[in-house]
């Protein structure tokens, strides 16, 4: 017998429960994740599974750069995926070649290999070391303390962060780590195995620390008198967050020579899909060639589908001067947290970042943030999505903010309100 009223659908009627449940029997308990079952989202909103709604200042870790739902996005996905989602990198296709052109006028002469995440992105960047210095026996890169480069076998050696390598060893050789912003450390470091330098322009796992000026102009010379490498991580960074296309361009401006500085590799993703997997690896004249056919590739990289997104997002971010925004509601954003840093200081100890990368670093002991075995990073994100905005943890004890390059002045503003209340709580 037909029921007289259909059963409603279970995600609609029972909300987070269902979700978690969903979550505990069935996916792999690799990621701690907060209490907070996400529906939907809109600019820089998302609503609960309950319909509740909250800022999204965390953008999926940097990734959102539109924000949710862009709608010239979704029409840009139906249109490509009414004409050609994939074809194998066998063959040409015209979308990834514009995106290629785009990111090397931006970053510089050069060539790009597409790929679908940010840690494969640094794989290529590995492999072009390890190609770039075969024949004279080198492969060593260094790396810095803090660093976050990607959970593959290669990404987990490159990082310089314990946690993230225990219980995975033995390691892939050929990484080492020395403490960042610290050019003599490492001068000391190199020896006639290295080949190249990896680092982020801002560490952004390790707690929103910028490279110095000093020290990308040192490690940019120091590369050209030993013949090696100079390979930034601009996956978090990157991607007109800061202001400017990459970090160093921000951190360089007007610093004498700092408009000459270049990398010889960029590895990005993130923001660059703007939520649809994508990683590239820009890679400088000469060496764009090192990677020849065979070499290597990936099955979904580059696909028509994504590059005509990232094609279209890079539109709307010029037409739309988007990283002016990012610098001037940034700049709003970090005066702001300064100023709560400056009326809260047994809250918050200090503000880093540069546009839209910013991160507080919360003082020790603050009553309220610790006690419950949970970092104190967490319980203040916490607090914060209680109060209805989502933020980024950092380690132990900072809290980021990564939101869409298209944030409204009057959303940072809403932003620092909740913020605001949450701290002064504290305090
Ligand atoms: N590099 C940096 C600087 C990152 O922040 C991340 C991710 O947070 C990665 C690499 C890894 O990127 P993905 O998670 O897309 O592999």
């Amino acid at each position: 017998m037909k029921d007289i009223v259909p059963q409603p659908p279970p995600l609609v009627h029972n909300q987070f429960a269902t979700v978690k449940e969903l979550f505990n029997q069935h996916v792999v308990p690799s990621y701690g994740r907060f209490d907070l079952a996400l529906a939907r989202g809109e600019g820089s909103w998302v609503w609960d599974v309950s319909g509740r709604r909250y800022l999204d200042l965390g953008t999926g870790i940097a990734v959102c750069s539109l924000g949710h739902a862009h709608p010239e996005i979704a029409d840009t996905l139906a249109r490509q995926a009414r004409q050609l989602v994939h074809v194998s990198n066998l063959y040409y296709q015209e979308p990834q070649g514009r995106l290629a052109q785009s990111l090397a006028r931006l970053a510089g002469p050069g060539k790009v290999f597409f790929c679908n995440s940010g840690a494969e992105a640094n794989e290529c960047l590995y492999k072009l070391a390890r190609k770039f210095g075969h024949d004279d026996g080198r492969f060593e890169i260094i790396t810095a303390t803090n660093s976050f480069h990607g959970r593959t076998l290669a990404g987990i050696a490159a990082t310089g962060q314990d946690k993230v390598k225990h219980g995975f060893e033995p390691l892939v050789t050929g990484f080492r780590h020395v403490p960042f912003n610290d050019l003599a450390a490492m001068e000391a470091a190199l020896s006639p195995a290295t080949v190249a330098i990896l680092i982020e322009g801002i560490q952004g796992e390790g707690g929103i620390l910028p490279a110095t000026p000093d020290y990308l102009l040192g490690l940019r010379r120091l590369c050209d008198e030993r013949g090696l490498l100079l390979m930034l991580d601009a996956v978090q960074c990157g991607f007109f967050r800061t202001g400017r296309f990459m970090s160093y361009e921000r951190i360089l401006e007007g610093v004498p020579g700092g408009e000459l500085f270049k990398p010889d590799a960029i590895s990005m993703a993130k923001a660059i899909g703007g939520g649809l997997p994508m990683g590239a690896a820009w890679i400088r004249q000469p060496y764009g060639d090192l990677l020849g056919p065979g070499s290597h590739g990936t099955t979904f990289g580059g696909t028509a589908l994504v590059c005509s997104v990232g094609l279209k997002i890079l539109e709307i971010i010029e037409r739309d001067r988007l990283a002016d925004n990012a610098r001037q509601v940034g700049d709003y954003l970090k005066r702001e947290l300064e100023r709560l840093a400056g009326e809260c200081p047994q809250v918050i100890r200090r503000v880093r970042g540069l546009g839209l990368m910013l991160g507080f670093e919360l003082a020790d002991g603050v009553p309220g943030l610790s006690g419950n075995g949970k970092s104190p990073s967490l319980n203040l994100v916490n607090r914060l999505h209680e109060a209805g905005v989502l933020t980024i943890p950092s380690g132990q004890s900072v809290v980021r903010l990564l939101p869409a390059l298209n944030l409204r002045d009057t959303e940072a503003a809403e932003g620092i309100r909740i913020i605001e209340s949450v701290v002064t709580s504290l305090a």
